[in-house]
């Protein structure tokens, strides 16, 4: 078995004439949790969007060995890489019942849906007391807690989330931040982007910033708290 789970390669991705994403080389092994940082535009979607099959590119994206564009999103997902996105994708007029089993909806196995419902449940005991809730209606940070239960739902080996903390108070942030470190525990591996860097680094191993569709810096998290850069620019002075 590869210890590397996710390796992207030399990725080129272009809207148009526009290139978003120039030579990113992103490596992700098993049980780790990557972070990805980088200011608003930087690329960082761009490079989730393609991991998950959403956009044409050049270079190379391999999953558990699987060349990416050789398969189908359902078939990624079916495989375990499940990407909760920035936008949280969400069906607001189900309940929050019914948005999670939509994250199950390609398992067949429902003695293991019901205990990974159960598990949502657990970690999230705000979804718990609001199960016959619409989401629309769900506060931001509810309706954070909603996406990433949904991921969980799929029964994901590598989730790959996309600023989960946008826009959410400080309270909810802690509350997502438990729920990561003990998916950690569990063995989960997580590709997480953020803008807020702090929370990045509070959680990743490894990190890359990304910086106008470059790479400009990888390394442990450490090495990037050291960073004269990345603390002025993306920390501030402490
Ligand atoms: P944010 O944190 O604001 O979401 P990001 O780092 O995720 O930023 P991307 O959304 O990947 O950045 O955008 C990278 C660049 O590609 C930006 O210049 C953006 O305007 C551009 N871009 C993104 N999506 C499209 C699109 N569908 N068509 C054209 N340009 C796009």
């Amino acid at each position: 078995m590869s210890e590397t789970l996710l390796e992207i390669e030399n990725l080129d991705v272009f809207y148009g004439k526009t290139q978003a994403l120039d030579d990113v080389s992103v490596s992700v092994d098993r049980g780790e949790i990557v972070g990805v940082i980088g200011p608003n535009g930087a690329g960082k979607t761009t490079m989730m969007d393609s991991v998950a099959g959403l956009l044409d590119y050049e270079g190379s994206i391999t999953y558990d060995g699987m060349d990416v564009a050789s398969v189908s999103s359902r078939e990624l997902i079916e495989e375990g890489l499940v990407y909760c996105t920035e936008d949280r994708d969400l069906f607001p007029f189900f309940s929050v019942e019914q948005n999670l089993l939509m994250g199950a909806q390609f398992r067949d196995d429902r003695e293991a849906v019901q205990e990974d419902l159960d598990m949502v449940y657990d970690l999230f005991p705000r979804l718990d007391e609001r199960r016959e809730q619409e989401a629309e209606t769900m506060s931001g940070g509810e309706q954070q807690m909603l996406a990433v239960g949904r991921a969980l739902m799929s029964g994901p080996e590598l989730l790959m989330l996309d600023e989960p903390t946008l826009g959410l108070a400080p309270v909810i942030i802690d509350d997502i931040s438990d729920a990561i470190e003990r998916l950690l525990d569990e063995g989960l591996t997580i590709l997480l982007v953020e803008q807020n860097s702090t929370f990045a680094l509070r959680h990743a191993e490894r990190l890359y910033l990304i910086e106008n569709g470059k790479i400009e810096l990888s390394g442990t998290a450490e090495e990037f708290k050291e960073s004269e850069y990345v603390r002025d620019a993306y920390i501030g002075v402490t």
